[in-house]
């Protein structure tokens, strides 16, 4: 059967967090866009992510008009405690402080229906979902569009000034198109799951542990569940794989100054669990195609940061390109603006990050800042905006920080900071 044919001004693949933002925010503007999704059913959620949405991307939420629905369906807004092994640095007593750095603790399982929904009825869109993108239409140096396929063999071709790739980690976008990309290694594996009735002891703010080089974290979120997750480094994997449930209770009975009474809650999902996680950056544009989300930079999940940059890095690919798709022309200019946003907001993070992802200990520079923001507020407060991703890593070697920093080390013990004075779980 010859495949049916369309023209839009975008053609997105992929209906989830950085597809339906960048579906709407086209949509907005009075473009024409299709939106394609291989899952049939519209309440299908991602089942692999512990949902931390870190505070950087508040304000696009607020823009599409979600953050209200957020609200109403329970979610759990907060910044983040964090233990190391000097103790804790946290946000207690500054309320316009924790307005900018609070995230957002929501489950995809409530999360992503409300946002297909959303976008779904959005002016503008056109969903097709269902349909697995397989092929792209290209010349030798420009992509044309997509065809897409359903489960009945019936096959759209989709022509469009800007294909986007918002396909997620794995992108057949982006591997289909040849776009250049990078591997890091990543050294850790991970569980997760959902708890009822689990009694934290403190606030009900999220929290994570920086057991050095393993992680833990509770996340409170709506429909009054915590999620309880760990990522370890993968020497343990074996022996953890054999009797991972008890290992994990035994993990946050044990965390250090706050055992979690986790027997005594109900766990309400299977385990989440990842192993032999791909970290991929890719070039974020070629001629007449865009990559957003995971499909344009899919880094370390342990620092929480792929949902907010999903949507983030939708809104900047809506922001500039949308007056050249309106106009018709000079789309090019748009993605070299879009190419230059996403570089200078996510690399310096992306970096730092994949250093760590080896599963490697706290270097020394890592230990005297931790040790600094647990016993200096101003010193929490740059690693705060810095961990919500709201300013750049490097702000830390700004003179007035590392002035603080020194103030602070001037008093300390030397040895509280070597690597033996760190905590020693017995998982
Ligand atoms: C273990 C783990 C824990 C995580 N925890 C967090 C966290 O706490 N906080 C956080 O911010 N991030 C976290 N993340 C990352 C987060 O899940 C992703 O960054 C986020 O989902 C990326 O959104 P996206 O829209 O780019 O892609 P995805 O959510 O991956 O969506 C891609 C979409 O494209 C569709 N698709 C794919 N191929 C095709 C095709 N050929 N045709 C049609 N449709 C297609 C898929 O069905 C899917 O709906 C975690 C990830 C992992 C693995």
């Amino acid at each position: 059967m010859e495949p049916i044919k369309k023209e839009f001004d975008v053609v997105i693949i992929g209906a989830s967090i950085a597809g339906c933002t960048a579906a709407m925010l086209f949509g907005k503007q009075g473009l024409r866009v299709a939106l394609i999704e291989q899952h049939k059913e519209p309440k299908y959620y991602k089942k692999i992510c512990t949902h931390y949405i870190q505070s950087s991307a508040i304000p696009t939420i607020d823009r599409l008009g979600l953050l209200e629905k957020l609200e109403k369906a329970g979610a759990n807004f907060g910044s983040v405690d964090f233990w190391s092994p000097w103790g804790w640095f946290q946000n207690n007593h500054d309320k316009n402080f924790e307005e900018k750095i609070r995230g957002v603790n929501i489950r995809r399982q409530t999360l992503d229906p409300i946002l297909k929904q959303m976008a779904k009825s959005s002016p503008g869109v056109e969903s097709f979902f269902g349909y697995r993108c397989n092929q792209l239409l290209k010349t030798k140096n420009k992509i044309l569009g997509i065809e897409i396929e359903d489960s009945t063999k019936h096959k759209v071709q989709i022509k469009a000034q800007l294909t986007v790739g918002a396909d997620g980690r794995m992108s057949a976008i982006a591997k289909m198109a040849k776009v250049k990309e990078k591997n890091y290694p990543h050294g850790r594996f991970g569980y997760a799951a959902y708890y009822e009735n689990l009694p934290l002891t403190s606030n009900n703010k999220a929290k994570m542990w920086i057991l050095n080089p393993d992680l833990a974290y509770s996340f409170p979120t709506d429909n009054n569940l915590t999620l309880l997750a760990c990522f370890l480094t993968k020497e343990k994997y074996e022996t953890w794989q054999k009797n991972y449930e008890e290992k994990f209770i035994q993990l946050f009975e044990n965390l250090p100054r706050q055992s979690i009474p986790i027997r005594k809650a109900k766990r309400v999902s299977p385990f989440l669990k990842s192993n032999n996680l791909k970290i991929i950056s890719r070039q974020v544009s070629l001629p007449g195609l865009a990559l957003i989300g995971d499909a344009a930079l899919a880094s370390d999940p342990v620092w929480g940061i792929g949902i907010g940059w999903a949507f983030q890095s939708a809104e900047w690919l809506a922001d500039t390109c949308s007056m050249y798709l309106k106009k018709k022309e000079s789309l090019e200019t748009g993605l070299a603006k879009y190419r230059r946003k996403h570089r200078k907001n996510l690399q310096s993070h992306h970096k730092i990050i994949t250093q760590s992802a080896t599963g490697r200990r706290l270097n020394l520079i890592e230990r005297l800042l931790i040790y600094s923001a647990t016993k200096d507020s101003a010193v929490a407060k740059t690693l705060h905006l810095i961990g919500s991703r709201l300013i750049s890593p490097y702000t830390i070697f700004q003179p007035n920080n590392l002035g603080r920093i020194a103030w602070v080390l001037s008093k300390a013990k030397i040895n509280s900071l070597l690597p033996e004075a760190d905590f020693k779980t017995s998982h």
